[in-house]
């Protein structure tokens, strides 16, 4: 029959990465219980949860890494993890293992320039024009990555029907790493990969920090000549901190011509020319700047305003890298995995304009 102690022991082979330390050393094991079955003894049910101090990254490809070692040493066990985040209670590390330190950035060495997409506002389509931008540059030959670090509503996973992906772990010169999926050209990484949307709302400030950096540095990236970061709507101290972290080379915004949306964008520009942030912008990308009816294709009707990133542009002395009308293509692409730029026609050539621009 399986005894607790076997199980530990298998358990114990399952290092956590940051840490560097078994899952079993850093008490993130508990309630382990092993149910036998009636007929047969060893065909019984491995049970127990793997709580985490915070919402980790890495949750999700330890509890796998769990059901794979368990299931070679109990080929006939079936086996049932339950992952909590528990960030009011210790579980067993002290300060210090849970201190990252100062982390080794090498793997964004490899990467040209790293972009950073931002909005004032949540809604505006960033993640829409990031993921096609992402598409479009690549088209244009480039070598592409995409870093979804939207916290609050992560969209890279639906946006390229990736939402199944376990990113799994290699080893780099001793050095564990995350590996992207590479789909349409482009290798995507997001925080949804690792948490799920309703987990995202208990997500406060510097977790979601600690998270974005370990996604920039400890992800396989190799050889990019763009990395794409879309960050989390809004412009608060949050955003400082994490694009204060990131060797970023330059940002783009995005935005509705409304004027609300534009009242943030100012906040937007004012955060990357913040003296401690000092990134320059490489432009702003006007979204939603018009709607043409399929039966009238050669009308536009302003529905919220017109030419308002134009005049933004102006304004703060940035170019404007490129307009996107409001077309069903663009909502149903993101929404069935399969954006808009991969298809030929006037939204595809937008988006290799704004490319092209950037
Ligand atoms: P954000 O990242 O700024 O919150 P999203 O990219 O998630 O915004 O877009 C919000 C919604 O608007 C999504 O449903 C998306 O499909 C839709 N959308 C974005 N841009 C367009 C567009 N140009 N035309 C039609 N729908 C769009």
């Amino acid at each position: 029959m399986i005894q607790l102690s076997d199980i530990e022991k298998v358990l114990n082979r399952v290092i956590h990465p940051e840490y560097d330390k078994s899952i079993i050393e850093l008490s993130l094991v508990q309630n382990l219980n092993y149910q036998k079955d009636e007929s047969e003894d060893d065909a019984g049910t491995i049970k127990f949860r793997l709580v985490f101090h915070r919402n980790d990254p890495m949750a999700n490809s330890l509890k796998e890494a769990c059901q794979k070692a368990l299931q070679e040493a109990f080929p006939k066990a079936k086996t049932s993890i339950l992952v909590l985040i528990d960030s009011n209670k210790a579980t067993g590390h002290n300060k210090n293992e849970l201190g990252r330190g100062d982390l080794d950035k090498k793997e964004l060495n490899t990467v040209q320039n790293i972009i950073a997409v931002a909005s004032g506002k949540g809604g505006v389509g960033k993640s829409t024009v990031a993921v096609n931008l992402a598409i479009a540059l690549s088209q244009l030959g480039y070598k592409v990555g995409l870093l979804d670090a939207d916290v609050y509503g992560p969209s890279v996973p639906k946006m390229t029907a990736t939402e199944d992906y376990l990113p799994p772990i290699t080893e780099k010169e001793g050095k564990q790493l995350i590996v992207p999926v590479e789909k349409y050209g482009v290798k995507w990484m997001s925080i949804g990969y690792f948490a799920k949307p309703e987990q995202a709302l208990i997500w406060r400030g510097p977790m979601a920090c600690g998270a974005l950096k370990q996604l920039a540095f400890e992800v396989m990236w190799g050889e990019l000549d763009y990395l794409l970061i879309d960050l989390p709507p809004g412009t608060g101290d949050i955003h400082i901190t994490m694009i204060q972290e990131i060797p970023l080379t330059g940002a783009i915004i995005v935005t509705t011509p409304q004027q609300i949306a534009l009242a943030d964008v100012e906040k937007g520009i004012n955060m990357f020319r913040n003296k401690d942030v000092h990134t320059p912008i490489y432009g702003i990308v006007e979204n939603m700047s018009w709607f043409t009816p399929k039966e009238l294709p050669n009308n536009r009707y302003y529905l919220f305003g017109k030419n308002g990133g134009e005049k933004m542009a102006d304004k703060y002395n940035v170019p404007l890298l490129g307009q996107i009308p409001i077309v069903m293509g663009v909502m149903e692409g993101g929404d069935n995995g399969r954006p808009a730029a991969l298809e030929e026609g006037e939204i595809q050539s937008r988006f290799r304009e704004i490319a092209e621009n950037l």
